[in-house]
C-alpha cells in the first residue's frame, strides 16, 4: 500500500479529536487495507513499529533526524535546526522544507508502507559502531521519496511523537467494527496477544477463536494503578480489601503446559532458559498437571539470606552466559500471588478469593525457594496502617490493594489492583533553567531543571515536567511560562538559563547518588506538587536535607 494513503488518514485522524470520528476513519480504512499490509499498518498508527508487548525503542536522535530533513531537502543543518527553534517539531519542520523543495530527488520513487516500515525498524535492530550514518540513510531514503505530507509522518514516526490521537480503544473499537466483531473478544485476544496488530489479521481472518489462554503461550499481566492512601484504596475497592506485602523483584509469569515449564517476564521475554533454579523450584513445589501462576521473583544474599533490591539480580534477566553460576551467586525466590489456570481451566473469571484459596492449595512452601505473598483481608483503616508500617520495616516498597471480589483482567483497571508506596518528604527545590515544549506546546516552558542549595551555591538535582497541567484548575505551563519569562537570562537552543527565583515543591519516589547532577544527587520520578511564592529561595532545602532523606530512605 502507498504510505501517501496512511499519511492522509493520519491527517484526518489529526482533524477530529472526536472518539467517534476516529474510530470511524480508522475502520474504513482498516477494511481497505490488504492482508499484508495490515499487521505493520496497525503499529504504524498506534506510533510503533513493534506490538505493545515489545518494549524495544527505535532511539533516533533528533540530531540524526536534522541531518536526515537536510540532505533530503537540499537545506543545511542549521538552517533545520533554527526552524525547530521556531517551530519546535521536526515533524513541522521536514512538512515545510520538503514543501519547499521544488523537485523530487532524481532516483526517487513511491513511497511505500512496506519500505518506511522496515528501514524505521532497522533503526532499532542496528548495533555497533558505525551504524549512525547507515541509520540517517536509511531515512534519508524515505525522506527522499516523500511528499511533503508524508515527510511530515515519517519524521513523526522516527522521532515516536507521532500525536495523531489514537487510544488503544481506538484501536480496539475499530478493529471490531471493521471485521464486525464483538469489542469484548477483540479486547480478549487484545490481552492475551498484547499485539492489536496480530489481532486485526486474525479478526480479518475470522480466526480469533483461535487463541486462547493456554500455557507456555505469554499474555499481558495484570497491573495496578497508584492509590494516595488507603482510605481510597477502600473507596475503590470495596470492604474487605485483600492487602499485600509489595515486594522490590520483578514479575514472573510461570506456565507449566504439562510437559514444559516456561517462565515470562512482565514485557512478555521468555527467561526459562535464564532461571533454570526456578524452574526447578517449580516443578517440585507446585502441584498441578497444567498451571499459570503469578510471581515476583525477589532477590536474596546467599550468604546471609536477606532480601537484595531488585537492581542486584536484574543482571539475570538478560544473561546468556554463565547461568548456572549467576543462579548461585544471585539467587530468587519465588513469591507467588495468583493463579490464573490451573489443571486445563482457565480462572480469570473467578474472583481472588476463589484464586487465592486455591493458591494456598496448590503451592508447598519453602522458604527462600517459594512461598505465598503476605495477606492481610480487612476492613479496618487501622490494621492496614500497621501492615504497612510493617512491609516498611521489611524493607518492601509498599503494599498491594487488591479487590477480593475481582477477576484477573489484564492491564490496570479501576476496581482492580492498586499501589499504596510510601511518600518521602517533598522537597522545595528553585528553578535554575526552562525547557521549550514541542508541537502544541513550543511557545511554552514545559520542563524545569531544578537545584537545591549548598553552601550558598545553587546544585542541580534533575528535571522536572510532570505534575503541572494543560488547562484548568491547578499549576498550568502557561502559569510557569508567564513567571518563568520575565526571568530568561540566557537562551541555547530550547534552553533557557533563568534567575533562581521560583521555588516549587517537588514530590519524587527516591533519592539517588547520581554523577549526572552537580548536587550529586538526583530524584527519581519528580512530580511538581505545587509553586512556594510564599517562601525565599534561601530557604529551599539543602543537601544536608537530602542527605538526611536518602539516609532514612535507606534504613526503611
Ligand atoms: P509498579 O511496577 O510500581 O506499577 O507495581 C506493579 C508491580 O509490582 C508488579 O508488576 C509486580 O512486579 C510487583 N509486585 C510486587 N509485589 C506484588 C504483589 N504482592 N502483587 C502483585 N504485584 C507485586
Amino acid at each position: 500500500m502507498d504510505y501517501k494513503k496512511l499519511a492522509e488518514v493520519y491527517e484526518d485522524l489529526e482533524k477530529t479529536s472526536k472518539r467517534l470520528e476516529k474510530t470511524s476513519i480508522l475502520s474504513k480504512f482498516l477494511k481497505a487495507i490488504p492482508k499484508s499490509d495490515l499487521q505493520n499498518i496497525i503499529y504504524l498508527i498506534e506510533g510503533r513499529v513493534f506490538p505493545q508487548w515489545d518494549e524495544r525503542k527505535i532511539g533516533f536522535s533528533s540530531r540524526s533526524t536534522i541531518k536526515a530533513i537536510s540532505v533530503a531537502s537540499g537545506n543545511s543543518f542549521e538552517k533545520v535546526e533554527s526552524l525547530l527553534n521556531k517551530k519546535g517539531d521536526l515533524g513541522l519542520v521536514a512538512e515545510e522544507l520538503m514543501k519547499k523543495k521544488k523537485q523530487r530527488t532524481l532516483h526517487s520513487k513511491k513511497l511505500v508502507v512496506k519500505d518506511v516500515f522496515e528501514n524505521i525498524r532497522k533503526l532499532a535492530e542496528l548495533e555497533g559502531k558505525g551504524t549512525v550514518d547507515k541509520k540517517v540513510g536509511l531515512i534519508t531514503e524515505l525522506l527522499g521519496n516523500s511528499n511533503y505530507k508524508e515527510a511530515k509522518y515519517v519524521v513523526k514516526t522516527v522521532l515516536e511523537n507521532l500525536r495523531v490521537g489514537v487510544s488503544e480503544g481506538i484501536v480496539r473499537d475499530s478493529i471490531a467494527s471493521a471485521f464486525k466483531k464483538d469489542v469484548d473478544e477483540i479486547e480478549k485476544v487484545g490481552d492475551y496477544t498484547a499485539d492489536y496488530g496480530e489481532v486485526a489479521v486474525l479478526a480479518k481472518e475470522n480466526k480469533l477463536k483461535s487463541i486462547k489462554l493456554k500455557p507456555g503461550r505469554p499474555f499481558k499481566l495484570m497491573l495496578a494503578l497508584p492509590a494516595e492512601n488507603v482510605e481510597k484504596a477502600f473507596d475503590d475497592l470495596g470492604k474487605p480489601t485483600q492487602f499485600e506485602h509489595k515486594l522490590d523483584g520483578f514479575r514472573m509469569s510461570v506456565h507449566n503446559d504439562g510437559k514444559n515449564i516456561s517462565l515470562f517476564t512482565r514485557r512478555l521475554e521468555d527467561v526459562t532458559t535464564q532461571f533454570p533454579d526456578v524452574v526447578e523450584i517449580v516443578k517440585k513445589h507446585v502441584k498441578g498437571k497444567s498451571f499459570i501462576i503469578d510471581c515476583e521473583a525477589v532477590g536474596y544474599d546467599h550468604r546471609n539470606k536477606k532480601y537484595l533490591p531488585f537492581q542486584n539480580i536484574s543482571q539475570r534477566i538478560k544473561r546468556k552466559y554463565d547461568i548456572e553460576d549467576m543462579a548461585k551467586k544471585f539467587p530468587v525466590e519465588l513469591n507467588v500471588f495468583d493463579v490464573i489456570y490451573h489443571n486445563g481451566k482457565n480462572l480469570m473469571e473467578k474472583n481472588l478469593k476463589f484464586r487465592r484459596e486455591l493458591l494456598e492449595k496448590i503451592i508447598k512452601i519453602r522458604k527462600r525457594e517459594i512461598i505465598l505473598t503476605k495477606k492481610l483481608i480487612t476492613d479496618d483503616e487501622k490494621k492496614v496502617k500497621e501492615f504497612f508500617k510493617e512491609a516498611l520495616r521489611k524493607s518492601m516498597e509498599g503494599l498491594m490493594a487488591k479487590n477480593y471480589d475481582g477477576e484477573y483482567k489484564p492491564g490496570r483497571y479501576v476496581k482492580g489492583w492498586m499501589k499504596l508506596k510510601e511518600v518521602l518528604e517533598p522537597l522545595d527545590v528553585v528553578i535554575t533553567h526552562a525547557y521549550w515544549g514541542e508541537g502544541k506546546r513550543a511557545n511554552l516552558l514545559t520542563s524545569y531543571r531544578i537545584a537545591i542549595m549548598d553552601n550558598g551555591d545553587f546544585k542541580d538535582i534533575g528535571k522536572v515536567s510532570t505534575g503541572i497541567k494543560e488547562k484548568a484548575e491547578g499549576l498550568t505551563y502557561w502559569k510557569m511560562t508567564s513567571l518563568l519569562d520575565p526571568l530568561i537570562l540566557k537562551s541555547k537552543g530550547k534552553e533557557v538559563e533563568v534567575k533562581p527565583k521560583i521555588v516549587i515543591e517537588v514530590e519524587y519516589e527516591e533519592i539517588q547518588k547520581s554523577s549526572n547532577y552537580s548536587s550529586g544527587w538526583a530524584l527519581r520520578f519528580p512530580r511538581v506538587v505545587r509553586l512556594r511564592d510564599e517562601k525565599d529561595v534561601r530557604d529551599i532545602n539543602d543537601i544536608e536535607g537530602v542527605k538526611r532523606i536518602h539516609n532514612l530512605q535507606r534504613k526503611k
